[in-house]
């Protein structure tokens, strides 16, 4: 059963319109589709949706289900944004999604104000970061982004978090750490903890691949282990953003979570999360 819950459309950074995405996915024979606009935050940016859309996307995504000819599943959901102390998953519990994904994409710029780069955009925002934020201290830029991981786990409620490491997004060749080193992977190891100990769903995400950024999935294959060591429930996500990505990589995915010793991954159907067996 193919399924992708990580979908963006043209309401964020993604290509296309709702209807498109459907139409593809029944092509491609997805059994479920949902919707995840990057959620509105509290200031403007090149890839969030703006917050006077919100109304537009939920009534597109609904029509959307009603074009919908044969037995595919479409939900309304959204990736929100966790910014400390500013904005999270529960900004967005009273919107009537059926699912939410939370992320961190941000980290907070130096500087009285409230600017906040992302990690995972332009390699001048995570250059920026790296040398007037955090004084080219890697360690401490990627300690920061696991703790904001930690506090989205710990403050909001959610259905399933985004691309649990997507602080190695811009580390292609290793040309800002080893994942090896004992540091990084303490770090990791804390939050993926902290996961287990709460029961929280991460999704495997091959957006990175997709986008040609790096080579391997959110997390990667030696965290996807110790996810399932520490009985962590995964998700299988395309994080599309165009049409034809709905099911990219879906079968190296699930191919990966059973190397990784999963039987079974987590699924919204019926209106209800639930295991399909791999
Ligand atoms: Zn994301
Ligand atoms: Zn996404």
């Amino acid at each position: 059963m193919k399924t992708n819950y990580h979908t963006h459309c043209f309401y964020c950074d993604g290509t296309g319109t709702p209807e498109n995405y459907v139409l593809e996915a029944e092509k491609r024979g997805l059994s479920v589709l949902g919707f995840s606009s990057h959620s509105p935050v509290p200031f403007d940016t090149s890839w969030n949706m703006k917050k006077e859309n919100l109304p537009l996307y939920r009534e597109d995504v609904r029509k959307a289900e009603k074009s919908v000819s044969g037995k595919l599943q479409v939900y309304l959901g959204l990736e929100v944004d966790y910014l400390r102390g500013l904005w999270g998953p529960d900004d967005l519990a009273d919107e009537g999604l059926d699912y939410i994904i939370g992320a961190v994409h941000m980290l907070k710029h130096r500087g009285e104000g409230e600017e906040y780069l992302s990690v995972d955009g332009p390699d001048e925002e995570f250059e920026a970061l790296y040398t007037e934020t955090y004084g080219r201290n890697i360690k401490n830029l990627v300690k920061d982004y696991y703790t904001m991981v930690c506090e989205l786990m710990e403050r909001h409620s959610f259905d399933f978090l985004a691309h649990f490491d997507l602080v190695k997004k811009k580390n292609r060749n290793n040309r800002y750490f080893d994942e090896q080193e004992a540091w990084y992977r303490a770090c990791a190891l804390e939050a993926l903890t902290l996961a287990s100990e709460k029961q929280i769903t991460l999704e495997i995400n091959s957006g990175g691949i997709s986008r040609g950024a790096i080579d391997t999935v959110y997390p990667g294959p030696w965290l996807l282990s110790e996810a399932h060591r520490l009985s962590v429930p995964l998700v299988i996500s395309a994080d599309a953003h165009r049409p034809e990505h709905l099911d990219f990589h879906f079968h190296q995915s699930a191919a990966l979570c059973r190397q990784a010793g999963y039987r079974n991954v987590r699924v919204y159907l019926d209106g209800q999360w639930q295991d399909t067996g791999l």
